[in-house]
């Protein structure tokens, strides 16, 4: 990212996940509580059928539709909420570290 390039103004953090209470770690990933969050279940389905799809199989970046439970989650930390429905994830694979740009938000460029 580019210094010239504006940040989605943040909610202070802690951030912590809309339905379980799970703390924010790194990135859009969160602590869910394991049975215990839709949320978690929906993050579970996304990433398989992200592998489905061969987004995993070399580095680089990939676009798709964000799930429900990522503009959930990008509404927890942006401070102005997603409204419209044609909200796009970047993921970006390197390696075995997998980031999502959601709606060009990517948590990990604020120091908290
Ligand atoms: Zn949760």
């Amino acid at each position: 990212m580019s210094a010239e390039t504006e940040l989605t103004p943040v909610r202070p953090a802690p951030w912590n996940c809309p339905e379980c209470g799970g703390p924010w770690i790194r990135n859009f990933v969160f602590q869910h509580k394991a049975n215990a969050c839709t949320l978690l279940d929906s993050e579970d389905r996304m990433q398989a059928a992200d592998y489905l799809n061969g987004h995993n199989l070399s580095a680089g970046r990939y676009y798709r539709p964000a799930s429900v439970a990522e503009v959930a989650l990008y509404n927890v930390i942006a401070s102005e909420p997603l409204t419209g429905d044609l909200v796009m994830t970047e993921l970006i694979e390197a390696g075995a570290i997998r980031t999502r740009i959601v709606a060009g938000l990517n948590p990990d460029n604020y120091n908290l």
